[in-house]
């Protein structure tokens, strides 16, 4: 069987600033994450990490 990969990055809870949504994401998200409710950026990638906006927790 092939084993899994360990997971590099988290996932974190972002809270959306402008409606207060949370958002489960990955804090090494490659992509631009926006807020399913009202369309805000709340992850931007930079340089192989990414730049949370809001209020922002790590998920266990
Ligand atoms: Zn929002």
């Amino acid at each position: 069987m092939d084993s899994i990969p360990e997971p590099r990055g988290k996932f974190v809870k972002v809270k959306c600033p402008d409606c207060g949504n949370d958002q489960i994401t990955f804090d090494r998200a490659s992509t631009q994450v926006t807020c399913l409710v009202c369309g805000a950026t709340l992850v931007k990638p930079q340089g192989g990490k990414a730049i949370l906006k809001g209020e922002h927790k790590t998920v266990e």
